[in-house]
Formats: C-alpha cells, structure tokens, sequence
C-alpha cells in the first residue's frame, strides 16, 4: 500500500496543537540546533523552524516492542503532520540496566519504521547521559536557591516518613539545614565520598502535598556503578523525575508525550520546570507534559521482564522469534513497516485504556499488502492428481495475474501437464456435509486452469490416498472462450509436477491461548500455546524469488515473507504472517 494514504493522526493531543498554533504560543521559540540550557540557547538566537518539537525517550534496557511502536507512531507522526521534529532520545540514567546493544536495536527499530530524526543533515540523535552536568548544575541552583538539601536519612526512612493517601508526611530532621552544608555534602556526594544510599538529595516541596509525588522527591541518589557512556565519571545519578522534564526542556521539546502512569508526576514536571525557569536556567515556553493510554494487546505480554523470561526459559527461539510481539518478532514474522503504521493510525489514543484485538494488527497487515503483494501457489500438503485424458507429454501454459488489483503487475506462468499437484484436504474419499472440493463424481476448476471431475482414487496398504485420479472438460481453460459455460462450486489450486520449488514454511498460531495472559493473578507462562508453531515442507510456484520481493500472498493460504534468518544458499523458509481471513473472530 502507498505509504502517504495512511491517513493523517486525529486524536486529542491535535486539538491541543491545534490550540498551541491558533494561539501563537509557539511561536518564536529559539532552538539553537543543540540542547542546551537557557544561556546557550539565547546566545544563539535562532528561532526554532520547527513548529512542534516531540521526543520518542526509550530507556536502552531491552527490545522495542508493538506498544513502543505506538509511542513512536504518535511522536514522530505528529511532528510529520505539524511540520515539527521529532527526537530519538535515549533516557540512559539509569546505570544498572543499559546497554549498547539495546541501543543499537532501538535505532534500527525506529528507522525500520521508516521515521527519521534528520533535521538539517544533524541527527537529533540524544542522551540524557550527555545532560549529567546540565543537571548536577541545575541541582545546585535548587539547593543554593534552598529548593533542595541533602538528607541523611537511610531510604528506609524516606519511605516510612512519606506519609499515605490519608496521611501527610513527617518533614526530614535535615530539611531545613543551611544550603551551605547540602551543596557540600551535594559535592561530596558526587566525589565519591559515601557509599550507596548513604544520602541523596531531595527537592525541598511539601510534604503535606496531597500528591504524594510532591512530598520532598529524591532527585539523585549515589550509586557506584560504571555507565555505559560515562564509564566512571559519576557516581551520583539523577532519578527519572529530576533528569526528565530537564532532558524535555534542553532539547526545547514543546509536547512532552508520555503514557498514563506519569500523570500524577505532571505537577512536579511542571514545578521543577518553573523553579529552573525562576533561576534562569530555562526559558519559556518550557516544555508540557500529556499523556495517553498506553497500547495493551490481546494474546500477547508486552512487559520487559516477561519478555525476556520467554526468552530465557526457552519457551521462544530469541528476541526476534516471529511469535514476540517485539519490533524484532514482528519484522522477521514478515509485517511490514507500513502494516505497523497503518494499526498504531487505527487504533485510538486517548486516555483511556482498552485492549485491543490481536487480529486488527494482522487486518493492517493484509491491506497493507492485498493491493501490493505478488500473489504465488503454494501446496502444503500435496497429494498427486492425474489427468487420465491428458495427453503424457504435453505441458501447456496457464496465466495468472501477479497480483489482480494491479494489472501492470502482469501475469505469471504456470505449466500444466497429466500429473499435478494438489492440496491433500482439497480431496474426500466420501465428502462431508456441505463440501464441495474434490470427491468421486465431483467437478472443480483448477484455477487458471480447466474445469475437472474426479473419477477416482488410489489408496496404499495403510488405507491412505495417495493418487486422485480426474478428467478434465475440453473448452473449460480459464480465459478461453466458452470456459464458464459450466458451473462449478469450487475452484482449487494445483502446481505441475514437473516444475515446483521446495521450500520450508512455519505456520504460527498464536503464542497465548487466553487473550489476556497477564491479566489478574493469571500466570502467563502456563497459558502458552504449545501449538504455536508448526514447521512443514511445501512445493511453490516455480519463479517466486527472481520477483523483487520478501512478503508474497500464497493464494488461500495467507501472506509469507521469507524468513531472512533461517533462510539459506536455495533452502528457502516462509513464515506465515497471517491467514487471508480472520479466522479467530469468527
Ligand atoms: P519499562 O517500564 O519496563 O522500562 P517501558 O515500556 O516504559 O518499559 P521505555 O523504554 O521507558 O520502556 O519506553 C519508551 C517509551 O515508550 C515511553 O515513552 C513509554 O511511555 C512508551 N511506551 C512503552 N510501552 C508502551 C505501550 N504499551 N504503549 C504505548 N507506549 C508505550
Ligand atoms: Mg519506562
């Protein structure tokens, strides 16, 4: 499907950037092309070309997954559709669990969505590591302006002295000490002195706040632990509540996108913002939180740590095993990137939350690919039919359109000779109720082919068919004239003998069998379909792979992309993407 009819984004947060621009309010913002704090930025005084500025702020600590394409869809699909820029902006402050490799995989992710963080040939490519002095700055203008101070409390006792929904916190024996001593202790603390959770230093706020998010935060605490970009030049790291809103504000972000858990933090976003922008630091406009439902999708578990027990206990073949619900899954599975963007466009945002059916995501696949995908005949499961009045030696040739919604695709050639084949459920010895294939005294057509009637069969000393036999109508080739003179049920669908291409597919189901397998006191790992995956060989159309192409429609059967990791030298292996209807809503 041509990219551009994927329909613009429509949902609430336009109408707020509708505002925004209606009331000039982001107009004549200054962005010197760089992060950086309030004095940098005016001393470059640019004004901003960008009309929006939004960020997609991944913590590198594992794998994107489809709910992370939601997040990335909306940001960097309303900077497109606002004539805005959109970040890619690596939240790495937390030391303990970042890698280069996640950060690797979360670049390519975004690019293979096909979204780009180019502005003026510059990358706006970030960390918020690259912010640490930025932010320890930033601190000591909060305790000097006696808007922080350090606490000697053990964590024990910050969290027994924060108080509860019905009760207001007890205040810090060391809240209201001289900022002298907590901007020394605050330098000591960054020079190694203490050791792990001996002080951290808190925002001075109000702990009688009825947000409990307002009584007195921790904004940094000390840990020795190396980071994967610093290495050992802290040993104090800002916690998400400090480094964030400050991370929004130097890279000029003016829709800070986030999803619902991060509501009731909003107010002390937007108070550490002010503070900063009260002392110079930042200038307006300073950067607005919004959030938004997150993604929550039938059948599969999304959560890191689930993920990656999946992996770990064996029960998938890695990260990018084609039944994880990750960027890596869904892409070696065979969804496009297009198929991705067209769900996260229908699917709404909004605050509230719902769960939404695993089988809108493979509808987005089959429209993205219906009117594209080159259309092949694959028999899974073959079983040989002859042609008893068909000459022995001639081989004919039949036409098929390469994909029938778009003619200049042209046509393909299939061969037809005396011995076929044909799909071992497409025959029954005695037809059930309402089945209309193949069966003694039955006609068919075989498609692009002639109309037959089965004649009989063949059967081994187990009892099983292994031969069907038929006749085929003169005048009854598809495309001739006349051919539809009689009338058949059902039409099927065969490949020569003589020329087929064997290949490996992987028909998948789906990885869960309950719809939420996460939800409750469920345990999901005892809710996996053991089913999931099954392996065969199968006979295809001969000429597939010289077309240009990874994702074909295997006629009946569904869409296959080729497995580019299991795939070897001539040994070709499909995965299913998904069956050509919707067999589970059903
Ligand atoms: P964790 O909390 O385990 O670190 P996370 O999913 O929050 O996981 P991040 O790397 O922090 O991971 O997420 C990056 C961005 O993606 C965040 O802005 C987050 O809100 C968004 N995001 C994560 N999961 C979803 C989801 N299911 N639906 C929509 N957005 C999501
Ligand atoms: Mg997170």
């Amino acid at each position: 499907m041509d990219p551009s009819k994927i329909k613009p984004i429509q949902n609430f947060l336009c109408r707020i950037i509708d505002d925004d621009i209606k009331n000039h309010y982001l107009e004549n913002r200054i962005w010197s092309g760089t992060p950086g704090d309030a004095i940098f930025q005016e001393s470059a005084n640019k004004i901003d070309p960008a009309k929006i500025r939004t960020r997609f702020p991944p913590e590198p600590n594992g794998y994107l997954h489809i709910g992370h394409a939601k997040s990335i869809c909306l940001n960097f699909g309303l900077a497109e559709q606002y004539n805005g820029s959109c970040h890619l902006r690596f939240d790495d402050t937390n030391p303990t669990k970042e890698e280069q490799e996640y950060v690797d995989s979360i670049i390519n992710a975004v690019e293979w969505l096909g979204f780009s963080f180019i502005e003026n040939d510059k990358r706006n490519l970030y960390f918020a590591s690259d912010y640490f002095d930025y932010m320890y700055d930033f601190a000591r203008a909060l305790i000097i302006s006696e808007n922080a101070y350090v606490d000697e409390q053990t964590s024990e006792q910050i969290k027994n002295t924060r108080g509860s929904l019905t009760e207001t916190g007890i205040n810090s024996p060391w809240r209201n000490r001289p900022y002298k001593e907590s901007l020394e202790l605050f330098e000591n603390m960054k020079n190694g002195r203490y050791k792990d959770g001996q002080l951290v230093l808190r925002a001075k706020i109000d702990m009688a706040s009825p947000n409990i998010n307002m009584r007195d935060p921790v904004m940094y605490r000390i840990k020795h632990v190396p980071h994967h970009r610093t290495s050992n030049k802290w040993c104090i790291y800002p916690m998400y509540n400090w480094a964030h809103p400050i991370e929004d504000a130097l890279e000029g972000i003016t829709h800070s996108i986030c999803t619902l858990e991060f509501e009731d933090i909003r107010p002390l976003y937007d108070w550490f913002l002010s503070k900063l922008k009260e002392l110079g630091k930042l200038r307006e406009p300073l950067p607005k939180q919004y959030e938004f439902a997150k993604l929550k999708l039938s059948h599969v578990v999304t959560s890191k740590r689930k993920l990656l027990q999946l992996v770990k206990e064996g029960f998938v073949e890695g990260w990018d095993d084609p039944r994880m619900p990750t960027l890596l899954g869904l892409k070696r599975r065979g969804y496009t990137p297009n198929s991705i963007k067209l769900f996260c466009n229908k699917i709404s945002v909004s605050k509230s939350e719902s769960i939404i059916d695993y089988s809108l995501l493979e509808q987005s696949l089959r429209e993205d690919l219906d009117p594209i995908a080159p259309r092949a005949i694959c028999i899974i499961d073959p079983i040989k039919l002859i042609i008893t009045n068909y000459p022995d030696n001639i081989k004919e040739n039949c036409y098929a359109p390469i994909n029938p919604h778009d003619k200049e695709a042209g046509t393909r050639e299939l061969i037809f000779e005396k011995e076929i084949w044909i799909e071992r459920d497409d025959f029954q010895e005695i037809p059930y109720e309402k089945y209309y294939r193949l069966f003694p005294g039955n006609i068919v057509r075989l498609k692009y082919a002639y109309i037959i009637k089965c004649t009989g069969f063949l059967k081994n000393e187990k009892g099983e068919v292994i031969e069907v036999y038929a006749e085929y109508i003169h005048d009854t080739k598809s495309g001739s004239p006349g051919s539809n003179k009689i009338k058949v049920k059902n039409t099927i669908t065969w490949l020569s003998t003589s020329q087929t291409q064997s290949v490996v597919v992987n028909l998948y189901d789906r990885l869960f069998v309950d719809p939420e397998p996460d939800s409750g006191n469920k345990d999901f790992l005892k809710l996996i379909n053991k089913n999931s995956k099954k392996t065969t060989k199968a006979l295809l159309e001969p000429n597939c792979f010289i077309r240009n192409t990874t994702n074909w429609q295997f006629e009946r059967l569904g869409y296959f992309a080729l497995d580019y990791k299991e795939s070897q030298n001539n040994c070709y292996v499909l995965n299913r993407v998904v069956t050509l209807k919707d067999s589970w809503s059903i």
